[in-house]
């Protein structure tokens, strides 16, 4: 499995910085996990974004659909020869507006998925749990058939108990670190601190900060993070980044 990073910050893209998008490959099938503002930029240096197989929304805050509009003019303008392929958009179905808003006329078709199921994508089976976040939002765990890893993606959340076996084991897991230790107050995404910890309680190989904020040192969230985690490799997104496992 391949993870290539797109976009990381959280709220707003920043200093020519996307927010949340992550190209998911293996196999030859490409997943983009959220599309978020800039993020279409960055995909087509990867790959012509006609190549996706499919893409998974966690949600649907501004900073994780921005580009899902573009994605679909993309798709619309460039894909006249590959008759009647459309790009098919999962996303939940507790939002009526923005699920219908997937679909767009010969270009993408959007696909409900039932968060208490299992989702097949190509050689990914992808399981959900609903996060605590002011709109319905889901982690997803990310497994693949034929290469046996494991990436879990926390989405947009408050620290919960629950992620802690939702990302037991994973090769690599990238948490919603939009704060630093010092946070007070309510909130609705972990600190640097809670995905330490969370890392560590679940015993994964690899953590990764991302949905970064654009105004606190990401050095120091890394330190918070590495001091929780203990022996556990702890990384921060950047663009074009790319984790294998
Ligand atoms: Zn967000
Ligand atoms: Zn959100």
């Amino acid at each position: 499995m391949k993870i290539t990073i797109l976009g990381f910050f959280g709220g707003y893209p920043y200093n020519g910085q996307a927010t949340s998008c992550y190209l998911v490959q293996s196999n030859g099938y490409n997943l983009l996990l959220d599309c978020g503002s800039g993020a279409l930029l960055n995909l087509e240096k990867h790959i012509d974004p006609l190549k996706l197989d499919a893409v998974l929304l966690s949600h649907y805050h501004n900073d994780h659909i921005a580009d899902i509009g573009v994605l679909q003019y993309y798709w619309q303008l460039n894909n006249l020869s590959i008759e009647g392929k459309v790009l098919p958009i999962y996303g939940h179905t507790l939002d009526k507006k923005h699920f219908a808003d997937l679909t767009w006329a010969k270009a993408t078709v959007g696909r409900a998925y039932d968060p208490n199921q299992k989702l097949s994508l190509g050689p990914f089976v992808i399981s959900f749990l609903k996060t605590k976040h002011p709109v319905t939002a889901y982690a997803v765990r990310i497994e693949g058939t034929s290469d046996g890893k494991t990436f879990v993606f926390t989405a947009d959340t408050d620290y919960i108990p629950e992620l802690t076996d939702f990302a037991r084991g994973a090769d690599v897991l990238m948490t919603d670190t939009n704060y630093s230790a010092n946070k007070k107050g309510p909130k609705w995404h972990m600190t640097s601190v809670e995905s330490g910890k969370l890392a560590k309680d679940a015993a994964v190989k690899k953590l990764i900060l991302t949905h970064l904020p654009q105004k606190i040192d990401f050095n120091l969230l890394l330190d918070e993070a590495r001091k929780e985690a203990g022996t556990i490799e702890v990384e921060v997104a950047q663009i074009d980044k790319v984790v294998k496992c």
